[in-house]
């Protein structure tokens, strides 16, 4: 059978997706791959397609137990023989599994890389009527020691390959990699002559906004309810920057009656196994979690993911925005900025436990790298161009600088003249060799009265109280952009310092005006506007399904959480919200106009088809 027949038979999709076909001809073609892909982009498509065309097994090598957990259930849910071999088995399912493994039951099996060398596995592996045709390794960047997520048993993989009498054709995947990586990649797994494909890193599914609310909480409150209102019952994921922060958010949204988990470092094994179940089984809506949640976690129809905090770098913020809207779905991701996150930001890099075995020089270039993303991620927050055009630049690649789906892209802009603020700025900060950071630079402009201002003589500045008619945000605002281009810097230092530059003596002299673009002050939640042409897409099923239809998706939702249940499995697992959603306008009659639709394949059909026709025979 070929490709697009499989894809599908099983999967029910009807095209495949950039980047997916190549990497599947070429390891057909017996040629070591890389795929270089953005979360959500498809990457188990890339080796389960072939796995399934290819004579004998192939094992596909993972890092995690949940994602094993979730592609294997997802397998077998499409009616594809997989296994899992990990240490969540108990002994007696493991020699089981092994049994059925060698009797040739299983195409796919996911193996945990710490299990390649036991004997158990080897004796299944080396037997003689055993092929392992091709090996897949997921989430490839786990052999590099530049990434952050090193893992030492990815190294086990190339000594197991060579105990094989042959070697099988070899796929490595990652949605990561660095140049450095992308080497340590090809070079530790030994790949020969491998096809590599990088596809884009946009996912123009995702809606971005920073936005800089004064009270943050009534914000989220606010977001909250409204989501509630355009499409009840969507699951979304709320970061913190600290173990206490999500402690006292989910507190208090579980107090406002919203439905809420949590998760974080400190809670014990087993209450964050239960709320992490919670959430992907959509028995609880919404996590409010660390960084520590989300690596593994493959619930495709997170709708929102709402940074509490600003994260520490870019690097950190897409992968974990990036966790909204795997299913393609219209999903968001909004940031809430506020200053005293870059201090708490900046404590974490000087008091960075995992550096101390690092020698002093090497400590000093890892503090100064990460102090030098943290300014990134922090212009993430000021820019008023483009967020998408931002990221996508950060990450290297090239953008046309407008999108229409993020907040700047949304809002209106003016182009203010900044000259006499900026002069008064600049002047502020030279006068006596003013050794201060940023807060309070703002409070000498302002002409505050406090106690700092006061002990230290500040308000003999000449530029005293000078833009005391400027709005504090405004004000940091147009800091940010001087910094951004090049007119002031902060020092890297605990307390940082502003400084002006070369750059700044340079204007000084030439007395030219300066202009920046700034959001009209009181600028319309773009949100909440009535006019339908600037109406922002909402996110998931209330975007595309008409009113009449959003009835009859609660009503598929309701009946895939049953059939969830029935299955242990996650709701996700079953059908996509895209599928429902599909299946809500489309409202097929029978089984034919079913496979119609994308997402259903044979397989589920014949399962499932019938309870879910009946329920939109009802709606019909
Ligand atoms: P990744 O591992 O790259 O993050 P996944 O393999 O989890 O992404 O796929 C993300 C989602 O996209 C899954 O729900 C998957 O079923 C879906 N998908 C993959 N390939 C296609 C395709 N060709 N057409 C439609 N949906 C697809
Ligand atoms: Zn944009």
């Amino acid at each position: 059978m070929t490709a697009e027949k499989l894809l599908k038979q099983y999967f029910g999709y009807d095209d495949f997706r950039e980047g997916q076909r190549p990497l599947i001809n070429a390891v057909l073609e017996g040629r070591d791959v890389l795929g270089i892909m953005p979360t959500g982009a498809g990457k188990s498509m890339c080796f389960q397609i072939p796995a399934l065309m290819m004579e004998g097994i192939t094992l596909v090598i993972s890092p995690l137990i949940s994602l094993m957990k979730d592609q294997v259930g997802a397998l077998n849910q499409a009616g594809i023989h997989a296994a899992f071999l990990n240490s969540s088995l108990t002994m007696g399912q493991y020699v089981k599994a092994l049994r059925l493994a060698k009797e040739g039951r299983y195409k796919i099996i996911y193996v945990a890389p710490e299990r390649l060398e036991t004997e158990g596995f080897l004796d299944f592996a080396l037997s003689r009527n055993v092929k392992i045709s091709f090996m897949a390794v997921d989430e490839a960047h786990c052999v590099s020691q530049w990434g952050q997520d090193f893992r030492p048993s990815y190294l086990k993989i190339m000594e197991f390959l060579k105990r094989l009498p042959y070697r099988p054709v070899v796929g490595a995947y990652t949605a990561t990699a660095t140049e450095d990586v992308r080497d340590d990649i090809m070079d530790i797994l030994e790949l020969q002559n491998p096809y590599v494909m990088t596809t884009g890193f946009d996912r123009g599914n995702l809606y971005f906004a920073v936005k800089k609310p004064v009270d943050k909480y009534k914000e989220l409150v606010r977001y909250l309810h409204k989501r509630e209102e355009d499409m009840p019952g969507s699951s979304g994921i709320v970061y913190c920057l600290t173990r206490k922060n999500v402690e006292e958010v989910c507190y208090k949204l579980r107090e406002e009656g919203f439905s809420v988990t949590r998760y974080h470092a400190g809670l014990s094994d087993e209450e964050r196994r239960e709320n992490q179940d919670d959430f992907i089984y959509d028995r609880r809506q919404i996590m409010v979690a660390t960084n520590a949640f989300g690596m593994g976690i493959d619930k495709s129809d997170v709708r929102f993911v709402i940074h509490y905090n600003m994260p520490k770098n870019m690097e950190s913020y897409y992968q974990e925005a990036g966790r909204a809207g795997r299913d393609g779905e219209p999903s968001e991701c909004i940031l809430y900025y506020e200053p005293m996150d870059v201090r708490t930001n900046r404590f974490f890099i000087e008091n960075n436990e995992d550096n101390e075995e690092l020698d002093e020089f090497t400590r000093q270039l890892v503090k100064e790298r990460d102090t030098e993303r943290l300014k990134q991620m922090t212009f993430y927050c000021f820019t008023s161009n483009c967020l998408r055009n931002y990221i996508l630049n950060y990450f290297g690649e090239h953008s046309s600088g407008y999108c229409g789906n993020c907040l700047n892209c949304m809002t209106q802009f003016e182009e203010v003249d900044i000259t006499k603020e900026t002069m008064a700025i600049m002047n502020c900060i030279d006068a006596n060799r003013m050794k201060y950071g940023l807060t309070t630079i703002i409070d000498v402009l302002r002409g505050a009265k406090n106690q700092k201002v006061r002990s230290k003589g500040l308000d003999r500045n000449p530029e005293y109280g000078t833009l005391a008619a400027v709005t504090v945000p405004r004000l940091r605002q147009i800091m940010q952009e001087l910094m951004y281009q090049g007119y002031l810097e902060l020092t890297g230092d605990e307390y940082p310092v502003i400084k002006t530059t070369g750059l700044a003596a340079d204007w000084q002299a030439e007395d030219e005006p300066l202009f920046m673009k700034l959001a009209k002050e009181k600028e319309p939640d773009v949100s909440e506007k009535t006019s339908k042409k600037n109406r922002r897409k909402k996110a998931g099923a209330a975007a595309v399904l008409a009113e009449k239809d959003l009835g009859l998706f609660e009503a598929l939702r309701v009946l895939r959480r049953e059939i969830a249940a029935e299955e242990k499995v996650p709701p996700y697992i079953i059908f996509s919200d895209k599928t429902l959603t599909l299946m809500s306008a489309v409202r097929p009659k029978n089984a034919e106009e079913m496979l119609g639709i994308s997402g259903i394949g044979e397989f589920k059909l014949g399962k499932y088809g019938n309870r879910f026709l009946e329920v939109i025979a009802k709606y019909n």
